[in-house]
């Protein structure tokens, strides 16, 4: 006789009243995970021990009000948590879903200190923001007056977009130009749909057109229009356009086919996930899919390809990093991440060139490497181990080793636009003024590759700093 199963699993679906439609079906599950994710928020917010030394709010690139909105979330005043939250934040949700708040505010909660586990404050804050767009409190801008003044950006990644929703709230006229088809920067065509899904940077994008942001997208500045012409069309411009120049490999058979860029792989998967056909991603180029993968680098960049491939259907996913595991630059939440989802990790590796076969990459030379005396930067330098070297088999190598900014000076044939020794622009901190009158700069082409937390917190400020010195431009004048 069929032995009875030991335990009975009640399906929800099923046991619920029989001739429901497929729409109230997914109603009741909707329902079911709402209760959910709210008893879960409510609960997390109640172990904030509201300790008035919010260490959690003072490593928020935001300084956002975090026990403020906690307590609020915990006693159910979910509408003024969500004014607080916005009042610091453009796009709560987004920072919610993928700030790497292990290393920021969940990283010096105090009852993370204490030894018993953060309060998880971005889920919290991702929550409560979902919620008023569910419940409609999410509205456009409509500022009590329109102005005459305009000010031009030149990106619509998170650091324009922050400028773009705070200038219009004070009635500025704004119009932004980028080259991709789509507004968002790296939050539609960089970070994976698995972390950020597309339809919640699609709705921002559309929440700022309905206030009254003019996108002029597919425009490529420096081609389709110069620098010069949009500075005389506006009062202000600001750039914003990140870094995208990748860091390429150097070494034996690197333009060898199947070598590619991860921002190429990225952009590949999320536009297919947006349903555009893509060709090099459909005839395989761009494709993780059957094949043994290598991605080089430790960022966080690297480990959104890993897990892309994993998804994309990767017979095997291998990454190369020449450190070890303790020293690398991405986040170890990540790592996690990667490891439980497949990921095999070779710490303290380093490519030394790739082998071909048939024209097409067939395996990655690796050195084996160990942690040496620290280098200036006073981390330990790697230091190649004689005669361990290996062949790591690979149908598909991708390089993750960073970003550099463009040369915007020669690229817009700009005089007078100052940049670092690393190309960044140079712009005051507090205010993104460059050294060009009416000028601005904010987020990753002033920082270099950073977080989204910081390219929100630059646009705010430049916008803040544009603001003040259109309401008394005499004052500027007069400096
Ligand atoms: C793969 C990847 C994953 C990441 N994951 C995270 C993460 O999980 N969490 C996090 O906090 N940060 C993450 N980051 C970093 C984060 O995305 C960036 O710090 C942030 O997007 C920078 O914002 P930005 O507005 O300065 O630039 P971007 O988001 O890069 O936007 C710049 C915009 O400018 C446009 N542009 C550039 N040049 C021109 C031109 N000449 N004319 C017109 N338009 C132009 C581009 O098309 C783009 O839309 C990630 C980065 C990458 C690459
Ligand atoms: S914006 Fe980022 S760092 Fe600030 S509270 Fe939210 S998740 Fe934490």
């Amino acid at each position: 006789m069929a032995k009875e199963p030991m335990l009975k699993f009640v399906d929800i679906q099923r046991d619920m009243p029989s001739k429901r439609t497929a729409e109230e079906r997914k109603k009741d599950f909707h329902e079911i995970y709402a209760e959910f994710a709210a008893a879960k928020a409510t609960e997390q917010a109640s172990r904030c021990s509201q300790c008035g030394v919010p260490y959690c709010q003072a490593h928020c690139p935001l300084s956002n009000n975090i026990p403020d909105w906690l307590r609020l979330t915990a006693t159910g005043r979910l509408a003024e948590a969500y004014e607080i939250s916005q009042a610091t934040n453009t796009f709560p949700e987004i920072c919610g879903r993928i700030c790497p708040q292990d290393r920021l505010c969940e990283g010096n909660c105090v009852i993370e200190q204490s030894g018993h586990g953060t309060v998880t404050i971005g889920a919290v804050e991702k929550y409560i923001t979902d919620t008023a767009w569910e419940k409609g409190w999410v509205k456009p801008v409509s500022p009590i007056t329109e102005r005459t003044e305009s000010v031009g950006i030149i990106g619509a990644g998170p650091g324009g977009l922050a400028a773009a929703d705070m200038l219009r709230r004070a009635g500025i006229q704004v119009t932004v130009y980028d080259r991709y088809d789509r507004a968002g920067g790296l939050l539609t065509y960089g970070i994976p749909g698995f972390k950020l899904e597309k339809d919640v940077v699609m709705r921002r994008n559309q929440l700022l057109a309905d206030g009254g942001v003019t996108f002029v997208m597919n425009c490529n500045v420096g081609d389709d229009i110069s620098f010069d012409e949009i500075r005389a069309k506006h009062d202000a411009v600001i750039i914003a356009t990140g870094v995208y120049k990748s860091r390429d490999l150097e070494i034996p058979n690197s333009s060898a086919k199947g070598i590619v860029r991860a921002l190429d792989f990225l952009t590949a998967s999320n536009r297919k996930s947006f349903g555009d056909a893509v060709e090099e991603h459909d005839n395989g180029t761009l494709s993780a899919e059957g094949k043994r993968v290598v991605v080089i680098g430790g960022g966080d960049t690297a480990m959104d390809c890993l897990r892309t491939s994993i998804r994309e259907g990767a017979v095997s996913v291998k990454c190369l990093y020449r450190r070890d595991k303790a020293n690398m630059p991405g986040s170890q939440r990540e790592v996690k991440n990667a490891e439980e989802e497949g990921v095999h990790f070779e710490w303290l590796s380093a490519p030394k060139g790739f082998t071909e076969a048939d024209g097409k990459v067939a395996g990655v030379m690796v050195q084996k490497m160990r942690l040496g005396a620290p280098d200036a930067s006073g981390r330990q330098a790697p230091e190649v181990i004689e005669g361990a070297d290996y062949i790591e088999d690979a149908d598909l190598v991708i390089q993750a080793l960073g970003f550099e900014p463009e040369d915007l000076p020669k690229l817009w044939g700009v005089d007078g636009l100052e940049v670092t020794r690393w190309g960044t622009v140079k712009a005051q901190f507090t205010t993104g003024a460059t050294a060009l009158d009416g000028v601005y700069a904010v987020g990753d082409i002033v920082r270099g590759a950073s977080l989204v937390v910081w390219a929100i917190r630059d646009g705010r400020d430049c916008a803040q700093a544009i603001i003040d010195r259109l309401a008394a431009p005499a004052a500027v004048a007069a400096e």
